[in-house]
């Protein structure tokens, strides 16, 4: 770590020094570099962390398009000027904090790293990544390919590692902020270390995300959204659903029958269409133990994953298939905590306030969504959710460029402050230095006394020349 942290010191200065245009010009290099290697990358992706390939070419177009935007940077992160008072400007530039460590998660080998590399480089910042010890060989080749597009030697470093490596990276006096996107517990971990040592953090942390079905939704594409979002991925997406309120209870009878129909339709396999295991057995235990607590407690198993795991036995991989349970009581375990895997909950509710009570409870505040026909409707939920990413009718609500990424700060989604895409990005990965400026100004006595001016300027360009006399002999 401390190899890596040195050599993005010693890049800085030469780093920084360049303008940002020719930063964003090596980084539209790179852009073009991960389109031409799309499907290498994806195949990586499939064999390291298990996802389908479809979602793992989607992995890599969607962490390209944050690259894409650290390209139009130039246009859009130029600080503001302001005559403050006569004559007194005051200029706001933005410098690069200098070393930026960034610690990333396993559910998105190529696009949550894109969220946080591309931008701080071309703020001026030269980075160390410590990539998951469960996906390490993606963003080897992604290292590769920097290289290839003339990133020079220092400005950024890869090193694999856990919890030593992410120590320490805090710990490093030259590292001067941290970005990290995993679990709730050790976001806050990483979060608390980085301001005991006064160092700028942002920590995306977990997820319980709703949604909310109305009577009046269209059911037919709720029902293939609601799917889409609690099975894509295998679950394992921060913006996956995992709590589906059906609000009308009997009503809801059919959107629940076709979500259903279309989970037990998915089968197992990385070929497109198909859904992957999830990531390991820490995973695959702690996902079983969530069904077996709620059917414990009385909750019914309408679609009952476990079966994948049986037919799967000794052949590789933690095969979880997607589960349905529908619960008698909103306060069961597997309601409030995040599992992270392809379980959906589905509680009824008689009232919209109820609707809105479970999810505002809730200690998470990353992403929900409401599924209705009516833009009023609409309105009354997005303006009391908890969370911060909102969907109407869409169950997986990520803003995309140049929206900035993130949940509600001062729940267990966020410690820290700042987005890490957009707007957000461009903010944590600067300092603003306020420029006050004054110049004497022409039109003083003093200045006219001591000046040369041209005659034939008089009564130009603001200077107003009455004493010819000044003039004799100096023009
Ligand atoms: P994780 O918290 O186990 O690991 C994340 C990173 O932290 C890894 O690089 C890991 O090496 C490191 N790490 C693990 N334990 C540590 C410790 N005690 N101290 C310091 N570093 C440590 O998360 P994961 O299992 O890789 O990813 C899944 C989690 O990430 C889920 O909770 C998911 O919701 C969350 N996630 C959140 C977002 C978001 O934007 N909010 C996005 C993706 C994933």
């Amino acid at each position: 770590m401390d190899v890596a942290v040195q050599a993005a010191s010693k890049a800085l200065p030469s780093w920084k020094g360049l303008t940002m245009k020719s930063r964003a010009a090596m980084m539209l290099k790179f852009h073009g570099l991960v389109e031409s290697h799309k499907h290498e990358l994806a195949k990586l992706i499939v064999m390291e962390n298990g996802k389908n390939y479809t979602e793992a070419l989607a992995d890599v177009a969607k962490g390209n398009e944050t690259v894409e935007y650290a390209c139009s940077l130039p246009q859009m992160a130029q600080g503001k000027i302001l005559e403050v008072s006569r004559g007194v400007m005051c200029q706001d530039k933005r410098v690069p904090l200098g070393v930026v460590a960034c610690i990333v998660p396993f559910n998105f080998p190529f696009m949550v790293p894109m969220w946080t590399v591309p931008i701080a480089l071309v703020m001026g910042n030269c980075i160390v990544l410590k990539p998951s010890e469960k996906v390490p060989l993606t963003m080897y080749r992604v290292a590769e390919l920097m290289i290839e597009a003339g990133f020079p030697k220092g400005v950024f470093n890869m090193v694999n590692g856990s919890v030593e490596a992410v120590n320490a990276l805090i710990d490093h006096k030259e590292v001067r902020a941290v970005t990290f996107v995993g679990s709730s517990p050790v976001a806050k971990i990483v979060s608390s270390r980085c301001q005991a040592l006064n160092k700028r953090c942002t920590a995306l942390g977990g997820a319980k995300n709703h949604l909310i079905a109305l009577p009046d939704c269209e059911v037919e594409s709720a029902a293939r959204d609601i799917v889409v979002s609690f099975a894509g991925c295998s679950g394992q997406r921060c913006m996956a659903a995992s709590v589906l309120l059906l609000v009308g209870g009997e009503k809801q009878d059919k959107l629940l029958d076709i979500v259903m129909k279309k989970a037990a339709a998915l089968k197992a396999g990385t070929d497109a269409g198909c859904m992957g295991p999830v990531i390991d057995k820490n995973s695959s235990k702690k996902i079983l133990s969530y069904i077996a607590d709620a059917e414990k407690g009385g909750a019914t198993i309408l679609l009952d994953g476990r079966r994948w795991m049986e037919s799967h036995e000794g052949k590789g991989g933690e095969w979880i298939g997607p589960t349905i349970i529908k619960h008698n009581s909103r306060f069961d375990k597997a309601v409030k905590d995040e599992i992270f895997g392809p379980v959906l909950s589905v509680v009824s509710v008689q009232s919209w306030d109820e609707a809105i009570d479970i999810e505002n409870s809730n200690p998470f505040g990353n992403a929900a969504c409401i599924y209705t026909s009516n833009g009023g409707h609409a309105e009354w939920f997005t303006s009391r959710f908890r969370a911060s990413m909102l969907g109407v009718n869409i169950g997986i609500p990520v803003p995309r460029e140049p929206f900035s990424f993130g949940g509600l700060y001062g729940t267990y989604s966020k410690y820290g402050d700042q987005d890490i895409t957009g707007d957000g990005a461009i903010e944590f990965f600067s300092n603003r230095i306020k420029i006050s400026t004054r110049w004497p100004s022409p039109q003083t006595d003093e200045f006219r006394a001591n000046n040369v001016v041209d005659a034939s300027m008089n009564g130009c360009n603001g200077h107003t020349v009455t004493d010819h006399a000044n003039f004799n002999g100096r023009i």
